[in-house]
């Protein structure tokens, strides 16, 4: 085998939820090969061998929502309404970002995320290509979504297409990184556009990613101008399957969910952002009775304020609970099940990620105990979603390259990336 996991607690997050107490994992040309007790545990062993020293050996997490370039926006203007923050802050800041300044962005955001555990995300931007590319250079795996419209510096609509073909034609085929569709939803998007996009993205068999019912405004907008919540206005123009990635969807009507449930959609859930711009509650528990796939999402760091989803399981778990007033909804098994297994269904990637079963892709995380924080330990979920922190992530393998170990990035000089950004954001200038 070419690695080794081994003295760690094996959180499978397989169908049975099986958990391996001193166990072991072993990866082969980018394939889990063995799970198994210590006892088993293979000699004379692997070319590389890591010592979980009785940490979490887990599934890498998974980022359904984010928009990695705008790493360059953390803390840029915040505790405004959505709609000022947005129009006046966040929109111009966008206009004035080069294909460079998105790949630079993107590499900050990559860094972050190995080393807060999430092994795969789906993002939505403009220059997805120079997202793509930073993907690729790190080694995260990434769903990589090329936004149509909405940005000037990217010309017209039709040049929104080309790229958006050019990167299917590049990235559209299985591997770790691959590609989506994401037209910008708002009240004013054009029907037609929002239809082609959807064409595009069925006739590629690649995910159509679109932000939902994600304020009361856009609501009342679409309500007036087409006498429909957004769901059902997606629903008429055949834009509802499942294919489609609904993120944030907050303000849902019982109908709309029925229409997710009948249409197979999934869910990418953004408590963090949502909480912070004031949003609202999505309806998480009620999608879940439903049967409806929900993962979850940190969104931008421009609303979010970091790309950690330790921190988005622990706010997801207790939200739900001072919401219902019932600590038993989200416990933390759901928690971790939305920030793996279920991520990985909500992006078409469960064949791939998302669990620790042979044949699978090798996309493994250990999360080490030893901090003060952590001691003692009763149960492994309610540690990772209640106690842990993305900062006690000791290693990281993706699609069987370690690319973390002991808190170093193997794939990329971070210290060169942080300088770069500052430069960048220099040079830019009254952001
Ligand atoms: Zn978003």
């Amino acid at each position: 085998m070419d690695l080794v996991i081994k003295n760690g607690i094996v959180l499978t997050m397989n169908k049975g939820m099986e958990i391996v107490h001193q166990g072991w994992v072993g990866v082969d040309k980018g394939c889990i090969a063995g799970i198994g007790s210590h006892d088993t545990l293979p000699v004379p062993g692997a070319k590389t061998v890591i010592d979980a020293r009785g940490g979490i050996i887990m599934p890498g997490l998974v980022n359904c929502h984010t928009h990695a370039p705008m790493t360059l926006f953390r803390g840029l203007a915040r505790d405004l309404p959505p709609l000022a923050w947005l129009n006046r802050h966040v929109s111009p800041a966008d206009e004035r970002l080069t294909r460079e300044a998105v790949y630079q962005g993107s590499l900050l955001a990559c860094a972050e995320m190995i080393l807060s555990g999430t092994t795969c995300f789906c993002d939505s931007y403009w220059f997805g290509e120079a997202v793509a590319r930073a993907a690729a250079t790190t080694g995260m795996r990434a769903v990589v979504g090329e936004v149509l419209n909405g940005f000037s510096g990217c010309g017209e609509m039709e040049d929104g297409f080309d790229r958006a073909q050019k990167m299917v034609a590049q990235w559209g085929k299985p591997g770790r990184v691959t590609v989506a569709v994401a037209p910008l939803f708002a009240p004013d998007a054009d029907p037609e556009l929002l239809k082609r996009a959807a064409d595009l993205a069925r006739k590629n068999r690649v995910p159509l990613v679109i932000e939902v019912a994600q304020t009361g405004s856009e609501v009342s907008q679409i309500a007036r101008k087409h006498g429909k919540s957004p769901v059902e206005f997606l629903e008429s123009l055949g834009l509802l399957g499942p294919g489609l990635v609904a993120c944030h969807s907050i303000h849902l009507t019982e109908n709309d969910m029925e229409l997710y449930r009948h249409y197979h959609v999934r869910v990418a859930h953004c408590p963090e952002s949502d909480m912070a711009l004031g949003s609202g509650v999505a309806p998480i528990p009620r999608l879940l009775g439903l049967g409806i796939t929900v993962g979850l999402g940190t969104d931008a760091c421009a609303s979010n304020g970091d790309l950690d989803l330790f921190c988005e399981m622990d706010t997801a778990a207790k939200l739900h609970k001072v919401v219902a007033m019932d600590p038993e909804v989200i416990d933390a098994e759901t928690a971790v099940k939305m920030a793996t297994i279920n991520g990985a269904k909500v992006l078409g990637l469960d064949r791939i990620t998302g669990s620790l079963e042979t044949g699978k892709r090798a996309d493994i995380i250990v999360v080490g105990l030893s901090g003060h924080h952590l001691v003692p330990m009763y149960n492994p979920y309610s540690h990772l979603v209640y106690s842990a922190a993305g900062s006690d992530v000791a290693a990281s393998v993706i699609d069987g390259k370690l690319v973390m170990d002991n808190r170093a990035l193997l794939t990329m000089d971070v210290g060169a990336v942080m300088d770069g950004v500052q430069t960048l954001c220099q040079n830019l200038g009254g952001l």
